[in-house]
């Protein structure tokens, strides 16, 4: 520390070491003992924060940047996020392609952070010119100096919750966590915390949790690629439509599905129950995880670390309004009338 002040070098230097905090009410009924990590606690609100620095810091030890490069990403947000914030604290420019299924508070979020935002259609396919992929690609030819992180086909995304999330987690479970769950949309997470994690047990069960919508669950199961499972869905961040690089489908022992209806009451309910206010995907992993209970594979010893990958406060607009809970007929399937009905 300079000047014997106690103060951080940057925002950056409080990414990752993320609190584990234990369920205590949303649990009730499960079997076992539940464990969150919350990786809102990083300074951009998102596990992604751990990618985004990782990323560009090995990209400046290789030599590949200089004072005027340009950071360029296809994102639904997050890391977008993550990434606007680490160039701007390392003074690059970042240029983001973003779905238009993003929130638009995500969308005014990355452009606060000073990047440079292009909005493309989401329900087009990867390889179509006006995809968020195509869009990102032809800017990086286009624009000299410049990196494309490419999560999704990028071993340094895995690598990046090698170095971190797993080893945090393995310590701050003294070792005995015996399930993870985890959303699978580029992998990065779920492979990267679980290859860590196997090497230290390899007992340890890994559960990715999948949307309706998304190819990955079978593609896992049979190793085939079935565009019959491709259709819109809503939750942002979680499941694909094409199979990712940075999924380690090796390290991973189940995919389970859950929709979005059920995903979003269950955000809800865990702002409800436990004070923790958290994005979409964490509800996702929460439904997973009482799904899988309900077939008995949890004891009174197990120790599952749930990975709860945002802040709540992205999700205004979507599934923290009851308008939009309502246009979605996501009430119906509570059989509600009205929001007000609602008990959580
Ligand atoms: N949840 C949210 C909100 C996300 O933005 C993402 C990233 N796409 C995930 C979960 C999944 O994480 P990963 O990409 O590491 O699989």
């Amino acid at each position: 520390m300079d000047n014997n002040i106690n103060a951080y070098n940057s925002i950056l230097d409080l990414v990752g070491n993320t609190p584990l905090i234990k369920l205590n009410r949303i649990t009730e009924g499960l079997t076992g003992n539940f464990y969150a990590k919350v990786e809102a606690f990083n300074p951009g609100h998102s596990a992604k924060d751990r990618i985004a620095v990782h990323i560009i810091e090995q990209a400046e030890q290789k030599g590949l940047l200089n004072a005027d490069s340009t950071i360029i990403e296809t994102t639904s947000g997050n890391t977008g996020f993550s990434l606007a914030m680490a160039s701007m604290v390392k003074g690059y420019k970042c240029i983001l392609a973003v779905s238009s299924k993003s929130s638009p508070d995500k969308i005014d979020m990355l452009r606060s952070m000073g990047a440079e935002v292009y909005v493309c259609p989401a329900h087009v396919a990867a390889d179509d010119p006006r995809s968020y992929y195509e869009v990102a690609k032809r800017l990086h030819k286009e624009t000299p100096g410049s990196i494309y992180i490419n999560q999704y086909f990028n071993e340094l995304n895995i690598e990046a919750h090698y170095n971190t999330t797993g080893p945090e987690i393995w310590k701050q479970t003294n070792g005995n966590i015996t399930h993870l769950v985890s959303c699978s949309g580029t992998g990065g997470t779920i492979s990267g915390t679980a290859r860590f994690l196997k090497e230290q047990n390899p007992d340890i069960k890994v559960l990715a949790v999948d949307a309706y919508g998304s190819v990955l669950k079978k593609y896992h199961e049979t190793g085939e690629f079935d565009h019959e499972e491709i259709y819109p869905y809503r939750i942002e961040g979680l499941g694909k439509n094409l199979i990712p690089k940075a999924t380690d489908f090796n390290s991973i022992d189940r995919y389970i599905k859950v929709t979005d209806a059920e995903s979003a009451h269950m955000a809800r309910k865990i702002a409800h129950s436990e004070g923790m206010f958290v994005g979409y995907t964490s509800g996702a992993a929460m439904q997973a995880t009482i799904q899988y209970n309900t077939e008995g594979e949890f004891d009174k010893n197990s120790n599952v670390v749930l990975i709860f990958p945002d802040h709540g406060s992205r999700y205004m607009s979507k599934i923290y309004s009851d308008e939009w809970m309502q246009n979605q007929g996501f009430f119906d399937a509570k059989n509600a009338e009205s929001p007000k009905e609602i008990q959580y």
